[in-house]
C-alpha cells in the first residue's frame, strides 16, 4: 500500500515538474545501480563522463518543496523567468578577490556524508588550488556568503555567487565523483554549459528535431563571456551528444567532423582551467 501511494505521488510530481524529469527517455547506459556509490566511484567514473553521471543522477529526481527548479540538467534557478539569463552578467556574480590575489570561497559540508564521501568532495574543492587562484576554505563564523554542500535530490548548483548561503547539491547516490564535484563548483564560480556558448554554432550543430520538446530551451545560446578560449568538446561543462534526446538520436553533432570525441570529460580540461584563470584574473 505504501509503495502504491509512493508511486502515485511520483506520477503526480512528474507531471508538475517536466523540466526535471525530461531525462527519463534517455537510455540508461549505467553498468550498475546506485547504492554503494562510494566504493563504485573509481570504477564508474572511468566508464561514464561527467555529463552522463549528471544525467543519471538527476534522471528521477524527486525534489523537496524547498528545492529549486533545475534547468540545463543541473543549474538551479529561483523561478522560470531566470532560465535564460546569465546571472553573471546581470548581477555581477563573480566571487571577490582578496588583496593577496586569491579568491577565497567558504564552504560548509553537511554532516550527511561518510568520511570517504567527504574526501571526494574535499579533493574536488582542493583541486582548484593547484590550478587557479580559487581557494575553497571551510566556513568560519562571520562569513556572509558561502557554498552549502548538501546531499539533496540530485546534483545541482546555481551559476555564480548568489549571496548568503547557496546550496550545491551533491547527492550521496550519484553525484560523488571527482568530475561531478568540479562541474558543480564551476557553475558556482559562474560558468554555464559549453553547449550554450555564444559561438557554439561554429562548433556543434544542434539537432533540434531529436530534442525532447520541453528540453529545447536547454540549447538556447547564452551571451557567454568566453575568455578568449576556444570551444572545447572536452570541457567538463560539455554535455554528451545524446543529452535530452527523445529518440536515441544525437542532439548535438560536432562540426565539421562529426566523429571527434565529444562530451566525454571525466574532469576539468585545460580549457576549463584556462578560462577560470582568465575570468578571475588569477
Ligand atoms: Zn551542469
Amino acid at each position: 500500500m505504501y509503495h502504491h501511494n509512493n508511486s502515485f505521488y511520483l506520477l503526480i510530481t512528474k507531471k508538475k515538474n517536466p523540466i526535471i524529469f525530461g531525462f527519463s527517455l534517455f537510455p540508461c547506459r549505467c553498468g550498475r545501480l546506485q547504492g554503494d556509490v562510494a566504493t563504485a566511484e573509481d570504477e564508474t567514473s572511468r566508464e561514464l563522463s561527467v555529463s552522463e553521471l549528471l544525467e543519471r543522477a538527476n534522471r528521477d529526481r524527486n525534489p523537496d518543496l524547498d528545492e529549486p527548479i533545475l534547468i540545463g540538467g543541473d543549474i538551479a534557478i529561483k523561478s522560470e523567468a531566470e532560465r535564460n539569463a546569465d546571472p553573471c552578467t546581470a548581477r555581477g556574480c563573480l566571487w571577490n578577490k582578496w588583496t593577496d590575489g586569491k579568491v577565497y570561497i567558504p564552504y560548509f559540508i553537511a554532516n550527511q556524508y561518510s568520511s570517504r564521501e567527504q574526501a571526494i568532495i574535499i579533493r574536488g574543492l582542493e583541486s582548484f588550488s593547484s590550478m587557479s587562484c580559487i581557494r575553497f576554505r571551510p566556513y568560519q563564523n562571520g562569513d556572509y556568503e558561502w557554498l552549502s554542500i548538501e546531499s539533496r535530490n540530485g546534483c545541482y548548483s546555481s551559476v555564480g555567487r548568489q549571496g548568503g548561503a547557496q546550496t550545491v547539491s551533491l547527492a550521496r547516490s550519484g553525484c560523488l565523483y571527482h568530475g561531478t564535484v568540479q562541474h558543480e563548483l564551476l557553475h558556482a564560480l559562474g560558468f554555464n554549459h559549453e553547449q550554450t556558448r555564444s559561438d557554439r554554432d561554429n562548433h556543434i550543430r544542434v539537432q533540434w528535431e531529436n530534442i525532447i520538446e520541453d528540453m529545447k530551451y536547454n540549447f538556447n545560446k547564452i551571451a557567454t563571456l568566453n575568455q578568449g578560449t576556444s570551444y572545447d568538446y572536452g570541457s567538463v561543462m560539455q554535455y554528451h551528444k545524446y543529452a535530452f534526446s527523445k529518440n536515441n538520436q544525437p542532439t548535438m553533432v560536432p562540426i565539421p567532423n562529426s566523429n571527434v570525441p565529444f562530451g566525454q570529460a571525466t574532469q576539468m580540461s585545460q580549457n576549463d582551467i584556462d578560462r577560470l584563470n582568465r575570468l578571475y584574473q588569477c
